[in-house]
């Protein structure tokens, strides 16, 4: 009876809320809120509060689930209501969604979401000072330089006053004291000064006015429409999508551009500004905490109405977001490997659904499965065949490297050296590119064989020779190259076998020893800021030759770049993946649509000792069209993504055979009667990482078919993985390592 009665106190005076918190559960908690604590209108499902779980106290989100009314004794009492944050209804059903789709719990879904409570901060007033009465008659010098600076009845900070009129803080504070000055608290500046649609709209050309004009359709009609903006490197898909971001600016609603990380370059910010005035609000992982928090808080307030940036950008709470733009969209650092696996260009697709607002992807090279949608009406697809400004499309040539092979010991072939000679002797830019970074990938000793492995994962060390150290690019062990082979003791013997990015850049340097030559590789480049002055230097020409890995490949526009040459056109295509071919046509398509965006003939070079392979030959002969047709085929007929679908599972622990009979037992428990069928467990390519023994299984449906409901129910009738062992749940794989 004392506990109805509770119950009833309960809710007749008491508000009880359900909390989702950003911790590793599904499950949201319910707490009670003071009456002093709720905010006129209720609190509402939405709204941020703190509340305490545990011993910790913790920021979460008011969530729609019921509260549960357990024991009333035991409720505990929300400790802070922040009712201007609120993540929306929409916001809060694509945690939802993401969480049920890639079977994360909500909590690290929401995790992606929040930030401390200092992000709730607002940013501190200025404290300026400012001439408020008439100066005392006594005036000493320093007294008279501070009132000759203030006379104009500007506020000024005290350090600001300091150094104009070379006085100390003393005799300012003297005046203060006297009432002549007094002291103010200013408003901070706008974080971000807002873009202005029709700031400076380009000149489209035809083509690129056909295509704004098509999206523009979709922002007058309103409503969800997935769109493929499908467009040769240097077609001027920017400018396209800017026209996008203009019309969502008109409607007064924000918008996001999510790019690669490394695209955000100055370029594009500045490119950005003088189309749109302003800069936009960026997002990445090079931003200090403090500089995160400010974009968050204005992103949250609706007060920074464009953010460009990295894919975590996709979980920001936005206000009233009313475009996605996903750049580069077939890029593969738009999947996000741990924690939550989720792919941030497919979330987005999801989040315009929801929310109701296009959603543009872009790219030289889509994926096969955009183009899918879009052969399948799923998405418009958009086209723009031809480059900007009439510039020819780079000339690609295949270099045998059978019959037209390097000298020993080197890796360029001798009708590269001459086209980079012309290139050079013409005043233009060379691009020499290899995607691996380092020296070598391998490190053997001559006398005995033995090869240099990671201790903690199953992988050679590469050398990086600049450090003088042998690593591991999975778990970043290092260690220093040693003087003798550490297996048979003979000195000086060892051999670095293969080319990394800085052993092409030692063979240009000795070939060319007189020109300005540019390495881009991610270990030899500290933080965003490096790489943009970098890439700044090659795009105002004072680079003669650049030799780069990935990084070069993508999105940037090198005015003299007239030349690119790839060293092994092949890497790659050995992969086992299913995207293996793919990606290689992705990577040097794009990397040759460096060369002649701006005018001027653009030339590529392929390296290859596989000039047969079908996605060499679509790449030779421009005929990116018959890659598609070629590369669907193939899937059509192994019914791999997009033609059936495929969710991985990964093992691992640091007892191997615990982790192996674990990948067992799964596959004992796979539901009967679905229509699915259950690869493995087997050793992982990668099959030691950090230590741990590492598993997969991999699940194979008809395209139809609802994996992830399925996976939760198989899952649901397993026992948790014990002791070391973990297990990861990837839909929709990209790695397959
Ligand atoms: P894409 O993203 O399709 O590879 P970009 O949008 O970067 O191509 O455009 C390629 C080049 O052409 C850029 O230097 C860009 O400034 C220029 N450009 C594109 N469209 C226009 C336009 N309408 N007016 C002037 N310059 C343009
Ligand atoms: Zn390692």
């Amino acid at each position: 009876m004392q506990r109805q009665q509770d119950m009833q106190d309960l809710l007749f005076s008491d508000q009880i809320v359900a909390v989702l918190v950003p911790v590793f559960v599904d499950q949201t908690y319910s707490y009670r809120v003071p009456s002093h604590l709720v905010p006129t209108g209720g609190l509402q499902p939405g709204i941020l509060v703190r509340v305490p779980l545990g011993s910790r106290s913790l920021l979460g989100v008011v969530w729609d689930d019921e509260a549960v009314l357990k024991d009333a004794a035991r409720l505990k009492d929300v400790e802070a209501v922040f009712a201007e944050f609120v993540l929306d209804e929409k916001g809060r059903q694509f945690v939802d969604w993401i969480a049920s789709y890639t079977l994360a719990q909500r909590g690290m879904v929401l995790r992606m979401v929040l930030r401390g409570e200092e992000a709730l901060q607002p940013d501190k007033p200025i404290k300026a000072i400012r001439l408020s009465a008439a100066p005392p008659e006594r005036l000493t010098k320093a007294r008279m330089r501070i009132l000759s600076v203030m006379e104009d009845g500007q506020a000024r900070s005290r350090k600001n006053v300091m150094d104009e009129a070379g006085v100390s803080q003393a005799a300012i504070d003297g005046l203060i004291k006297a009432g002549t000055l007094s002291l103010h608290d200013l408003a901070p500046p706008a974080v971000f000064a807002p873009p202005v649609a029709n700031f400076a709209p380009p000149v489209l050309s035809d083509s690129q006015q056909e295509a704004a004009d098509a999206i523009g359709a979709c922002f007058a009609t309103g409503g969800f429409q997935g769109i493929l903006l499908d467009g040769v490197t240097g077609s001027g898909k920017t400018e396209v999508y800017f026209e996008a971001v203009a019309r969502c600016l008109e409607k007064g609603q924000q918008a996001l551009i999510l790019v690669p990380e490394i695209a955000l370059t100055n370029a594009f910010l500045e490119r950005f500004a003088k189309r749109f005035g302003a800069r936009p609000a960026e997002w990445h992982s090079d931003l200090s905490q403090k500089q995160k928090d400010r974009v968050w808080r204005e992103v949250a307030k609706g007060r920074a109405s464009v953010v460009v940036g990295a894919r975590s950008a996709l979980m920001l709470p936005f206000r009233d977001l009313g475009l996605i733009v996903v750049d580069e969209e077939h890029d593969g650092a738009f999947k996000q490997e741990d924690r939550v696996i989720y792919n941030a260009r497919d979330m987005a697709m999801v989040r315009g659904h929801l929310s109701g607002f296009p959603v543009i992807l872009a790219s030289a090279t889509p994926s096969v499965e955009s183009r899918n949608n879009a052969n399948l009406g799923r998405y418009q697809h958009i086209k723009l065949t031809s480059r900007y400004g009439g510039f020819a499309m780079p000339d690609i040539r295949l270099i045998d490297m059978r019959s037209d092979s390097p000298e020993k010991g080197r890796w360029l072939a001798p009708s590269l050296v001459a086209a980079i000679n012309e290139t050079l002797e013409a005043g233009e830019q060379s691009l020499l590119f290899l995607n691996r970074r380092g020296y070598a990938p391998l490190t053997l000793c001559r006398s005995c064989g033995h090869r240099f492995q990671c201790p903690s994962c199953s992988t050679w060390l590469v050398e990086h020779r600049s450090r003088k150290k042998l690593m591991c690019h999975h778990c970043g062990h290092s260690e220093r190259v040693p003087p003798a082979c550490p297996s048979c003791g003979t000195e000086d013997n060892l051999a670095a076998c293969g080319p990394g990015v800085e052993r092409i850049a030692e063979e240009v340097a000795e070939r060319w020893p007189d020109k300005r030559i540019v390495i881009l590789s991610s270990d030899l480049i500290h933080g965003v800021a490096q790489l943009r002055s970098e890439l700044d230097v090659i795009a105002s020409g004072e680079a003669d030759i650049v030799i780069g890995t990935q990084l070069v490949a993508k999105g940037h526009n090198f005015p003299a770049m007239t030349l690119v040459g790839v060293i092994d056109a092949d890497l790659g295509l050995a992969h086992g993946d299913l995207r293996a071919g793919e990606k290689v046509f992705q990577m040097l398509a794009q990397v040759t649509g460096r060369a002649g965006r701006m005018g001027g003939k653009g030339r590529g070079f392929l390296q290859t000792y596989a000039s047969d392979h079908p996605v060499i030959q679509c790449l030779s002969k421009g005929d990116w069209e018959g890659f598609y047709v070629y590369e669907m085929e193939q899937r059509q007929k192994a019914l791999m993504p997009p033609f059936g679908r495929l969710a991985a599972l990964i093992i691992s622990g640091e007892d191997r055979e615990a982790a192996l009979q674990y990948g067992r037992d799964l596959v004992r428990h796979v539901p009967q009667g679905a229509a699915v069928r259950v690869l493995g467990p087997v050793e992982a390519p990668l099959a030691v990482l950090r230590g741990r023994y590492r598993f997969r299984l991999l699940l194979w449906a008809e395209r139809s078919f609802a994996v992830s409901p399925f996976l939760r129910h198989w899952l649901a009738g397993c026992a948790s993985p014990k002791g070391s062992v973990r297990l990861q749940v990837d839909v929709d794989p990209v790695s397959f390592v």
